[in-house]
């Protein structure tokens, strides 16, 4: 997708508009299927991080399965044709009910705490559970995603084994799988490499599993020059000691990852169209027609997204502070560096593929934005812009009978 390309877009389905690069999520999804040289392999996309079903219909086409978090989401991979068995529900915090309700379904059963694994187990022991273990490995970006720490909420404790076993023992289930995920932007494949091994080690305590699950938390690049987690070394690393678990485990095991950033952060483009250009006596502003309703990674995480005008990619950069709408402080960027920008401009907002529309609202009751899935050369809308029928098609206007004088003496 170039320049060209993408203000054809914005032109064609209005601004702001999310537009993502079919080609780059077939390439990152066949890039980290390289990187690991085992004989049984399963990338589960974390659908949470995009969960538009042609998205995941793209991603069932490539042999990908999903990675869940609600019953919901599993059923949005039911809907884009995804076999239940290869669907993986991983959960916190959910009741009973829900669980049940996505096994019937027939995805693969992740339980992170002790409570519903016993209840779950005593109710439905014939059904395989996957364990999600906490390593206790401080890794991730920053606290919001790093999950695999001493009091995160996530997983169950590797020191509570025995009582993990004993839970097992009587209920008589079958636990199929181990699993962890420690976070999210994990730069150092030491990490991945230290909490495999005590992955191994959880899983010398079962003799039927069938997988190994090592969560994600890849990092991708944000800018230039930016640190990326080197797949290729984790790949050849992680093979070899994946492998010499198998030898001793005396079974092949199918190793599995769920990444949701990897698949689709860089695949991703928000374009937002700038209203107004504001000089203070400190600061320009360019004022866009979005805020953090439509993109609040950068208020809610500082996650860095690069900009550029690409109404003028050859103009003189000067200083900009990129700011929102909404009324609230929305900073996308302070004093960034973009080439000169008149009021009517598109800005390209890049790593816009993850934890972007899915984490949109209707805050300010803005309508969410339309999504484009670009395919060789041609613009495929897969999701329509909002109206103002989808404000208020789920509100129930009520008329109360209020005496206005008795309203006030009370
Ligand atoms: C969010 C999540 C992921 C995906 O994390 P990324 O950083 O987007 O790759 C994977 N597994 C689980 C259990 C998650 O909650």
């Amino acid at each position: 997708m170039n320049n060209q390309d993408l203000l054809a877009v914005a032109e064609e389905f209005g601004s702001p508009v999310y537009v993502y690069d079919a080609e780059k999520i077939i390439s990152q999804y066949n890039r980290l299927t390289s990187a690991f040289n085992v004989e049984k392999l399963r990338i589960h996309y974390a659908v949470k991080a995009l969960s538009n079903i042609s998205i995941l219909k793209l991603l069932n086409s490539l042999g990908c399965g999903l990675d869940t978090v609600s019953v919901q989401e599993v059923k949005l991979g039911l809907e884009a044709g995804v076999d239940p068995s290869r669907i993986i529900y991983t959960p916190n915090g959910v009741s009973l009910e829900e669980i049940e309700q996505v096994a019937a379904l027939g995805a693969q059963i992740n339980i992170d705490n002790l409570s519903i694994l016993e209840q779950f187990g005593t109710r439905h022991p014939d059904t395989p559970v996957c364990i999600r273990i906490n390593p206790h490995v401080m890794a991730g970006g920053n606290s919001k995603i790093s999950v695999g720490h001493i009091d995160s909420k996530f997983g169950i404790s590797i020191h509570q084994m025995p009582h993990l076993l004993r839970i097992v023992e009587n209920t008589g289930m079958n636990i199929n799988g181990i699993h962890m995920h420690t976070g999210s932007d994990i730069l150092d494949i030491g990490v991945f490499l230290h909490a495999s091994e005590i992955l191994f080690d959880a899983a010398r305590n079962f003799k039927d599993l069938e997988f190994l699950d090592f969560g994600s938390g890849f990092k991708v690049p944000y800018k230039e020059g930016d640190i990326e987690t080197d797949i290729e070394d984790l790949g050849a690393q992680l093979t070899s000691k994946f492998e010499a678990f198998c030898k001793e485990y005396g079974r092949e095991l199918t190793l599995a990852f769920e990444p949701g950033k990897y698949l689709v952060s860089e695949a991703g483009k928000f374009l937002a169209r700038v209203n107004v250009i504001k000089q203070t006596t400190s600061t320009v502003f360019a004022g866009i027609d979005t805020g953090f309703n439509h993109l609040i990674r950068p208020m809610f995480y500082g996650s860095h997204h690069h900009i550029s005008n690409i109404s003028n990619p050859e103009g003189k950069e000067r200083f900009y502070s990129v700011v929102g709408y909404i009324c609230e402080t929305d900073t996308f960027a302070s004093n960034r560096r973009i080439s000169e920008i008149t009021e009517g401009d598109i800005l390209d907002f890049s790593n816009a593929g993850a934890y972007s529309y899915s984490m949109s609202s209707n805050f300010n009751s803005r309508y969410r934005p339309a999504e484009v899935l670009w395919y060789k050369g041609e613009a495929h809308l897969i999701r329509k812009r909002e109206t103002f029928e989808d404000l208020i098609k789920h509100q129930v206007p009520v008329d109360l009978d209020i005496n206005v004088e008795s309203a006030q003496s009370s």
